[in-house]
């Protein structure tokens, strides 16, 4: 894992110290001695992590994270706040600040690694979410990214996994006020229990008499289910070897026995939201796409979706030899229907004719919305005889039923031209095919309406 961190510290001995053990590990290391020259650095530079002190002149830590959590461009960089004490206030002031971690002077090794492979892994799954978003060029999609999680926070729901009653006791009692808590207590059952509720954390113990926890985390990572539920350890001291195993594998985070209340419920708390930030980013990500090539009146596919699947669907039917037809139908006189049931009227009809529209093309068909009362249909395997027949059946069932127009039990005859092509063997392109049916439409319109043409291929 090759990744970029920022160290930023006024105190140069401090920067180098910390830059040594990154550089010993493979990552990129910038540096940088002030507030300001860490915001320049992290607004030009690719930086995927960074460590932040929290006590230097001028502008502190807080200060520093706080503008980078709200600038839209930086916000999405995790920040570690370094601190010097472990003290409760500042992490207070950190998370309110915005930090996505906390480490204390002096920084362990293990803790240093664990957190910042961590945050990296999280950081190249955001890029990949941010950048699989930006390409669908969606407007507000830059706002749906820097939507900030729920700022009410609901209690997530956690599984813990560990043999031992005592262990599962004492967690119990230390998360009452702030998650609900399942217990398994066998790390069998515990995984398809992991597998079957809508877990947001899961904490596994290291210390079972007769299993691998490794092997469990392992399986979580690989189920589809649990890939991104986060992983707290909670080991032993001396366990390191196993830890960095861990890490390897993909856990999240870990703690060590004896347990502190604080720094688990902490902990706890970062993973989750983590996880709620980056299923909404998902989410956000799969609705945008959808978006992105579906027309919002009919549900049917758009004319972006058309123009990019198009050719696919020609350059396989072309490798095959298979055929492929193309039908564009245009409803006659639709200008006379806004003017006679007002556009709410028109936009009836245009959802009824999709409706009717996919119900007599097949699963494999490609049916579009082109535009305004234009629609296409794309039939792989499908010959100019066939897309014919296919083409009248709509033609005749659009003019035999009339269609519905609001709810006042209206209805009004409507009827529909319809132009077909198919894919010529030897020269052949996409443009010509559609131009084919476009002509073939024009001819069904200036014989009268109400029609099929089709172009012999
Ligand atoms: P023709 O038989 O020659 O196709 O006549 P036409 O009136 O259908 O022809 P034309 O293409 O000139 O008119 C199409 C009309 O469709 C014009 C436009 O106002 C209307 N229209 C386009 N998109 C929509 C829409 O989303 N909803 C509604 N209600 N009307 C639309
Ligand atoms: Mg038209
Ligand atoms: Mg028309």
């Amino acid at each position: 894992m090759t990744a970029r961190i920022l160290v930023v510290d006024d105190i140069p001995a401090n920067v180098k110290l910390l830059e040594v053990r990154l550089l010993a590990e493979y990552f990129d290391v910038l540096t940088a001695t002030s507030g300001p020259d860490a915001i320049e650095t992290c607004e030009n530079g690719k930086v995927d992590v960074v460590l932040l002190d929290v006590m230097m002149p001028g502008m502190d830590g807080f200060e520093v994270c706080r503008r980078l959590k709200n600038d839209p461009a930086t916000s999405h960089i995790p920040v570690v706040m370094i601190t010097a004490l472990d003290q409760v206030s500042d992490r207070v002031r950190g998370l309110e600040a915005g930090a996505d971690d906390f480490l204390t002077k002096p920084v362990n090794d293990l803790q240093l690694m664990t957190r910042v492979k961590s945050l990296v892994r999280l950081k190249m799954l955001t890029d990949e979410l941010r950048l699989r978003a930006s390409t669908t060029r969606n407007i507000g999609i830059e706002e749906l990214l820097s939507r900030k999680p729920a700022a009410e926070e609901t209690r997530p729901k956690v599984l813990l996994i560990d043999e031992r009653q005592s262990s599962c006791d004492r967690i119990r009692k230390m998360l009452r006020n702030t998650a609900d808590l399942d217990i398994a207590t066998d790390p069998h059952a515990g995984f398809f229990q992991a597998a079957e509720e809508p877990y947001e954390c899961a904490i596994v113990s290291t210390s079972f008499a007769d299993f691998d926890p490794l092997r469990l985390c392992s399986q979580l990572r690989s189920l589809d289910r649990t890939r991104f539920l986060p992983i707290i350890l909670l080991a032993e001291e001396g366990e390191d070897e196993r830890l960095i195993r861990g890490l390897e594998l993909g856990i999240n985070d870990y703690l060590i026995r004896p347990i502190d209340q604080q720094e688990l419920t902490a902990r706890l708390r970062t993973q989750v939201l983590r996880k709620r930030y980056n299923d909404h980013l998902r989410a956000s990500v799969t609705q945008t796409i959808e978006m992105a090539v579906t027309d919002g009146l009919t549900g049917l596919h758009n004319r972006r979706y058309l123009d990019s699947h198009l050719q696919t669907l020609f350059d396989r039917a072309v490798a095959r030899r298979r055929p492929l037809s193309v039908m564009i139908t245009d409803l006659d006189r639709f200008k006379l229907i806004n003017d006679t049931h007002g556009h709410d009227g028109g936009d009836d009809v245009l959802r009824e004719f999709a409706r009717r529209l996919r119900k007599n093309v097949r699963g494999i068909d490609l049916a579009c919305r082109f535009g305004g009362e234009e629609f296409v249909v794309v039939m792989p395997d499908t010959d100019g005889e066939v897309a014919e027949k296919v083409a009248e059946r709509i033609r005749a069932e659009i003019a035999q039923t009339p269609f519905p127009i609001g709810k006042s039990g209206q209805s009004m005859d409507v009827t529909v031209s319809v132009g077909v092509s198919s894919l010529k063997r030897g020269m052949d392109t996409v443009e010509a095919l559609m131009k084919r049916a476009d002509v073939a439409l024009y001819e069904a319109k200036t014989a009268g309406r109400n029609r099929v043409v089709a172009k012999a291929a």
